[in-house]
């Protein structure tokens, strides 16, 4: 690890030696005060998004109307598929843009509890998102409660899975392992080879939710053997808010697997209106309806800055920002009652941390309402802070953790209520 400093001179000079400091330009920053440590909930909107929706609304729906579906739209989900493959380590053919997370998790853990019926485990963890739970919780109900779903706990303080328990719990009955690569909460990222390889030692398939993964980490999902994989673009990726997330099927298994919805953009000519289903070939099948248009244009230009960056240069700058962070909480908020909530090893760690306080809730409230930072709260005592590595500076980095710490040391936040908002 970097031997840092607190000074704000030594967060300029690690601006001044950043390769991606440029990027920063090109996106819309209007409130150049506003320290944004969401970027991995909702990334922050490329200039270039403002005029490719101006043309997408005038000339493509305005004028074009229903021949824009000649013109480029009708293959978007595979198009952009195919851009996002770049940074999933996918081969060409199995990555396609479609629905949402939770609508894909439900899609592709059906299609894996159907490759293999006679096997009724699922294995996941509590550090999944909640809905990812829930998905499986309603997908057993609509299979007659027959499943059973295996939920492995942490080893420590709610920072790691316990990956022992993992290892015992995926056998021969096991069907699914389904898992998030990056936690939402500590960050963790589970080592996908080594888990992938478990899963199939005993017959299990595996399906990795890639959200908080996908354009922070570089993920191998072809090396890796991966069966399935699904994730959101709104976070990292800066697709916009509710842009449509993506799925990968391996090549390997697509052609055995079935949606468990029968979609006619899963049908294999849509434009025959015949009336029998039969499944597209690879990846198509997983479709459903009509794409939302407009926020899969978004999606296809709020991409393009990141891809340009590239994974690898990304993750770098990641592991760097996370450090920075991670050392700023040890130097000035462990006094103030804070602890790391995330690993220290930058490896088993994605690009946001978690840093706990009994007041975490109501320092958040303090933070966003009057100190124009913008971190988010998670459950029970997660302050977590994202660093989007794309357009965050670490003078931004430090900046928002003098803010943190003056919102403690002054005590702001006694005067906000612990009854919690809507939206944490
Ligand atoms: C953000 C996130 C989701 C969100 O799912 P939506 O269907 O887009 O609401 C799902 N899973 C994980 C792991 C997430 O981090």
């Amino acid at each position: 690890m970097t031997n840092f400093t607190t000074t704000l001179e030594y967060a300029h000079q690690l601006d001044q030696q950043d390769p991606l400091a440029s990027y920063r330009n090109q996106f819309l920053i209007s409130d150049p005060s506003l320290i944004y440590f969401d970027g991995n909930s909702l990334g922050r909107m490329s200039k270039s998004v403002v005029e490719r929706m101006q043309k997408a609304i005038a000339k493509e729906w305005g004028a074009d109307l229903i021949r824009g579906w000649n013109k480029g739209w009708w293959e978007a989900p595979a198009r952009i598929g195919e851009m996002l493959a770049a940074v999933l380590g996918a081969a060409e053919g199995q990555v396609i843009v479609s629905d949402q997370t939770s609508l894909n998790l439900y899609k592709l853990a059906m299609a894996a509890l159907t490759l293999q019926p006679e096997k009724k485990r699922i294995i996941t963890d509590t550090f999944n998102f909640p809905s990812d739970l829930y998905i499986l919780q309603g997908i057993v109900k609509s299979l007659g409660n027959q499943h059973e779903i295996v939920r492995i706990g942490a080893q420590d303080n709610d920072i790691t899975p316990d990956l022992a328990a993992l290892e015992s719990a995926i056998d021969e009955n096991t069907a699914l392992v389904t898992l998030s690569h990056t936690t939402f909460k500590s960050g963790y990222v589970y080592d996908m080879q080594k888990i992938t390889e478990m899963a199939h030692r005993k017959g299990a398939l595996i399906l990795w939710d890639l959200s908080h993964s996908a354009g922070a980490y570089p993920v191998e999902l072809d090396k890796c053997n991966v069966d399935l994989a699904i994730g959101c673009t709104y976070k990292y990726l800066n697709g916009g808010p509710g842009a449509p997330a993506f799925l990968y099927v391996n090549k390997k298994i697509q052609e055995k697997t079935s949606s468990p919805i029968w979609g006619w953009w899963g049908q294999s000519n849509p434009f025959d209106f015949g009336l029998e289903y039969t499944p597209a070939p690879g990846p198509h099948r997983f479709l459903t309806g009509t794409a939302p248009m407009l926020s899969m244009i978004a999606l296809e230009t709020g991409i393009v800055p990141l891809l340009d960056a590239g994974i690898t240069r990304l993750r770098e700058k990641s592991i760097l920002m996370t450090d920075y962070a991670s050392f700023l909480t040890d130097s000035w908020l462990a006094p103030l009652s804070f602890s790391l909530g995330s690993p220290r090893d930058s490896a088993k760690r994605g690009s946001h941390i978690s840093i706990r306080h009994p007041e975490g809730y109501r320092i958040n409230r303090a933070l966003i309402e009057e100190m124009n930072v913008i971190p988010d709260f998670r459950a029970p005592d997660n302050l977590r802070l994202g660093f989007a590595p794309l357009y965050l500076s670490f003078a931004e980095i430090w900046e928002g953790f003098d803010r943190i710490k003056q919102v403690v040391q002054q005590k702001k936040y006694e005067k906000y209520s612990a009854q919690k908002l809507v939206v944490t």
